[in-house]
Order: C-alpha cells, then structure tokens, then sequence
C-alpha cells in the first residue's frame, strides 16, 4: 500500500523478467520422500460403501442440510445448502439413499466429532440431472460464472479451504495484476498436484482460461517447484497451445514452504502482502492447480467438486499411490485400495509431515482439504518427545518464513496473553511447522499458536454473541418506551379531539364527583366534633369530656371588652 492507502500494481518489470525471483525470509530445505509415489500414475478408487460427508468442509459457515434419513439421493444432488456468503455447498459423491444425519469423527487437529450426512451407496454411481455443459463460457457474465463456482462447492483445494468465488469476488480496487496458479508442491511426501499437472494438464490449463476471463489479470504465472520437470514439461506443452501472451510457467525452487501464498507471491514478485490483509490488496490473487481444474469441470461439464486427487503415502502403508477418491470417502477405505497397512504402521496423518495433524480414527472421511493420507511408522517419523524449556537459542526466528518471532508468540500464547500475541502478529503464522522442526528443546510451537488461534476465536464469537444479546436487550427497552409514548400521545390526542358538549360533559361529572367527596370530608369532620355516646363511659371519662366541651364553648363565645 501506499501512504495514502491505494493498492500498488505489481511492478511490470518484475513480472515480465524472465529470470528474477526473489527470496522470503527463512523456510528449509527437506527431504522430499517423493521418489517412489511421484512415478504412480492416477488411480480411480472404487466406490465405498458408505459416504461420510461433514456440512463443513472448508473456512466459513457450516451447509445446511437439506436431506433426511430414508432420501435417496443422486451422484452431483446438492445435499446442504450454503449459510453465508462464505459457506459452500455439499454435494453427494455418488449415488445412494441417505441412512443418517448425525455427528461423526472428521479430520481435524482437536479430533473433532461433528454433523455429517451418511450416505449408503448403491453401485449405481448414478447422476442426478443431465449435465449442461457449458464449453463457450465467455458468453455468460461473470457474475453468473461465480455463481456456477459457488454452486459447485468450490472450496481451494491446496490446503486452506478458502471458498473460490468468495476469493475470486474479492477484487483489489484497480483491478488484478497477476494471477499466480500454485503448482508448487512443497512439503515432503506430497505429490498429488504433481500428478494432476502430468496427466491433466489441458484440464489445468482450461481452468487457467477461464480464471484469467473472470479476473482479466495482466499477467498469468503457473509456478511449478524445480523437483517437478514432468509437470512442468507437460503445463509448458499445454499452455504452448493456447495463444496466450500473457501467461507463463515459471520454475521455482524447492524450499519449504513456497507453495505458501504469501511466500510465493513473494519468490514471484518481490513484493510482501500487508500482514492481515490480502494478495487482493496488492493486485495478486493465487489459485491451486486443482483448483483451476475443478473451475474447469464446473463451468463446462457442470460438475460439482464430488472428487480430488490425493496422496497415500508413507512406510505404513503397501503400496503408496496418487488417488482420485471421492470426497466422503473414509481413510480406511483409500488406504486399502493402496494395499492397507503394513504391520509396522505408527500413527495416521491428514496432510504431510510439516502441517499435517494426526487423526485418532481411520473412519474420518477425505472431505475438499484432504491433500494427503500418511500411514508412518515409528522409524519413519519418531513419536513427540518430551518438550524441554526454551533456551532462546533464536533458531524459531531465523527459519520463519512469516518473519515473526516464534519464541515471543509461544511466551505470550502459553501465558494466555492473546492480545500480545495477536500484537506480534500471531494471525500471520501460516503454521507451517519451520520453528518447530528446528527447536532444540522439541517444543510443539504449532499447538500453541493453534490453540492460541482457536481461544481468540472462541472468545470473539462469544463476544459477538454476547453483543447481539445486549442490542437486542436494548432494541427491546427502545421498543418499550416507544410504545409508551406513543400511547400518551394517542390519549392526549383523544381528549384534544373531544370539545364541545361532550367535553362539557366530562367537566360536570367531574363537579359532580368533586361535590360528592367535599360532602363526604365535611360529614366525616363534623361526627369527629359531635358529643360522643356517654353511656359506656366511666366517670372520668365523662368528666373530662364535659370539660373540654365546656373549653371549647368558652372559646367559641365571643369576646367582651
Ligand atoms: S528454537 Fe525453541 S528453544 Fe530456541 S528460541 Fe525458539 S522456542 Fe526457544
Ligand atoms: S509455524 Fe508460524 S511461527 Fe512457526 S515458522 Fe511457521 S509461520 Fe513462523
């Protein structure tokens, strides 16, 4: 940004610079752990026998539900609707009649159980409604090419789960810049966007046009990681078929953790994205490359995201493999078509090594995030170690690839100090797991800053809450009041409106009444000075009666001079 607030367009020169990239602060150099699983080609898993399908899938708002136990139910049908601009729809992977609505485990770093729809299939792998396709997508508007995103559930499927459309409507005021489509597959083990560049690259690179006809960026770079010269031959062939001057494919090197958006914007450009704020805000928006394909599927086949690639990898499992299982599909199932455990397996993660967490049960299902199933075994990643103290040797910082300060943020997230740690920027932490990798003291830095995260979520909902109560609280005493007011001016109306006789009327039974009580005061006074009954009176009583009665004849008799 500029000092007076405008977006700054991406320098020209550094984009149209064939050779320039530029370094961000910190991140690794791994080891891949790639060779075997990268070589497998694509495999279809089968259709398992039942689907597990969470109505949340991805950052915002849970779906609603729009099914019931007993519904029978096509492949494509939309199950839940989306609850908010930034919620998305769930839709059945295959076909099959819906036997529960209930809470189930899913992947997620606390173990979370959480609403789902059960779907039992039949075989039939049946679609609902005739597909529409859609192959001349420029003679729609592009708020009808969001909306068909939308409608497809696209979620970004490198990881974060930040709803597509929602991404893709958040334009920068000037416009867009670049568009950069995140090839660069960084963390270890990982190799399913690898795959999908080899062996759909036209599909890639339809999804490429069609983003860059919604955007209308300047520019257009497919970033690929330089461990990847398959991908990157087959995306350079693709895109050499389309005439398209603006768009390139741009080696990148493999340093954890480039596939980053920031960090990769950064190695592109040169440039940072403000923290808290967006690569919207500085003319870039980055895309997954599966994304761009699942905008492909929905805009010309009209297929919603019932499916993904993933790997399944690690010692603990047969025979590793690249997959495109259908979302819903539980663990267990995925990692059988890979040939199922092998008797050393340890622990089961979502994800790879770095920013993968462990799930407790393999009957979570894959949902729209899932990149990656790792069976390890205890050779192959040794279980947690106990955490020792902090020594402050400093290394958390140096490998940061967010530039913050690791040790202070795990300090203050520890003591429960939020608000300073959202001061040194915890929100920026991309929670990519460098500062714990190098940590002598095998601190689990990333639990903290998560926990850390969720508490101040969980304290701003609250406080949401909790101000929704109070205006409402208030709204009511605002309502109550009003009312009242307006009842006495209805009334004041009213007895202004009343003139003539009938107000005449109100005055005289109002004297009336007033007679009536001024008789009543002046009976009421004179039986208090009337000579009581003396019969039951004792004889002094009787006297001093007389004698204040024959006072007060003395004082009533007028005086003599
Ligand atoms: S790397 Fe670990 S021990 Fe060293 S300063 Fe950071 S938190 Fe402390
Ligand atoms: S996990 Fe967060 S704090 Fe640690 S290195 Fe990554 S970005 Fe920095």
């Amino acid at each position: 940004m500029n000092t007076e607030g405008e977006m700054t367009p991406v320098n020209e020169d550094i984009i149209n610079s064939r050779d320039q990239l530029y370094r961000f602060h910190g991140g690794l150099v791994l080891p891949g752990h790639r060779e075997v699983v990268a070589s497998r080609p694509l495999q279809a898993a089968v259709i398992p026998p039942q689907l597990v399908l969470p109505l949340k899938q991805h950052i915002g708002e849970a779906a609603e539900c729009l099914v019931s136990p007993g519904d029978a139910v096509f492949k494509g049908q939309m199950i839940a609707a989306p609850r908010g601009t930034i919620s998305m729809p769930v839709h059945a992977s295959s076909s099959g009649i819906v036997i529960a609505v209930e809470d189930r485990p899913v992947p997620h770093p606390s173990s979370l159980i959480a609403p789902c729809i059960i779907i039992e299939t039949d075989g039939k792998d049946e679609w609902g409604e005739a597909d529409t396709p859609l192959p001349d997508y420029r003679q729609l508007p592009v708020e009808r090419l969001l909306q068909r995103i939308r409608e497809a559930g696209i979620v970004g499927l490198g990881g974060a789960g930040f709803p597509t459309q929602a991404k893709l409507a958040h334009r920068a005021p000037k416009g867009i810049d670049l568009l950069v489509i995140n090839g660069v597959e960084c963390e270890p083990y990982i190799c399913c966007d690898n795959r999908l560049m080899q062996e759909r690259a036209d599909e890639v690179l339809e999804g490429v046009r069609i983003l860059q006809h919604i955007l209308q960026p300047r520019h257009c770079i497919i970033a690929i990681e330089d461990h990847m010269p398959e991908a990157e031959a087959a995306m350079r062939a693709a895109a050499e078929t389309v005439a398209a001057g603006n768009l390139r494919v741009v080696r990148v090197p493999e340093i954890y953790p480039t596939g980053g958006e920031r960090q990769l914007i950064k190695v592109l450009t040169g440039r940072e994205v403000p923290s808290q704020g967006f690569p919207a805000d500085i003319g870039v928006i980055c895309q997954n490359v599966g994304t761009a394909a699942a905008v492909y599927r929905a805009i010309v086949h009209d297929q919603p995201l019932i499916s993904r690639i993933i790997t399944v990898t690690g010692a603990g499992v047969r025979e590793p493999g690249n997959l495109e299982v259908l979302i819903g599909t539980p663990f267990r199932h995925a990692v059988e078509t890979c040939g199922g455990y092998s008797s050393e397996v340890d622990r089961l993660l979502m994800g790879g090594p770095m920013m993968g967490f462990a799930v407790t049960t393999d009957e979570v299902p894959v949902i729209k995030t899932t990149n990656c199933i790792l069976a390890v075994t205890r050779e192959e990643m040794p279980p947690p170690v106990h955490a020792r103290p902090c020594i402050r040797c400093g290394k958390c910082t140096a490998v940061c690839p967010a530039d913050l300060l690791p040790q202070q943020l795990y300090w203050h997230a520890r003591s429960g100090n939020l608000d300073t740690a959202q001061d040194y920027n915890l929100f920026d932490c991309i929670e990519c797991g460098c500062c714990a990798y190098v940590c002598p003291s095998h601190i689990p830095l990333v639990q903290y800053y998560r926990h850390a995260k969720a508490e101040i979520w969980t304290q701003e909902k609250q406080k949401k809450a909790s101000d929704i109560a109070r205006r409402r609280h208030e709204a009511r005493l605002a309502r109550l009041e009003r009312a009242r007011l307006e009842r006495s001016e209805r009334l004041a109306e009213r007895k202004k409106s009343l003139s003539g006789p009938a107000e005449q009327a109100i005055d005289a039974k109002q004297a009336i009444i007033e007679g009536a009580l001024e008789r009543v005061r002046k009976k009421k006074e004179a039986a208090d000075l009337a000579p009581k009954n003396m019969d039951n009176l004792t004889p002094e009583q009787e006297r001093m009666i007389r004698e204040i009665e024959a006072r007060r004849s003395h004082k009533d008799r007028p005086t003599e001079h």
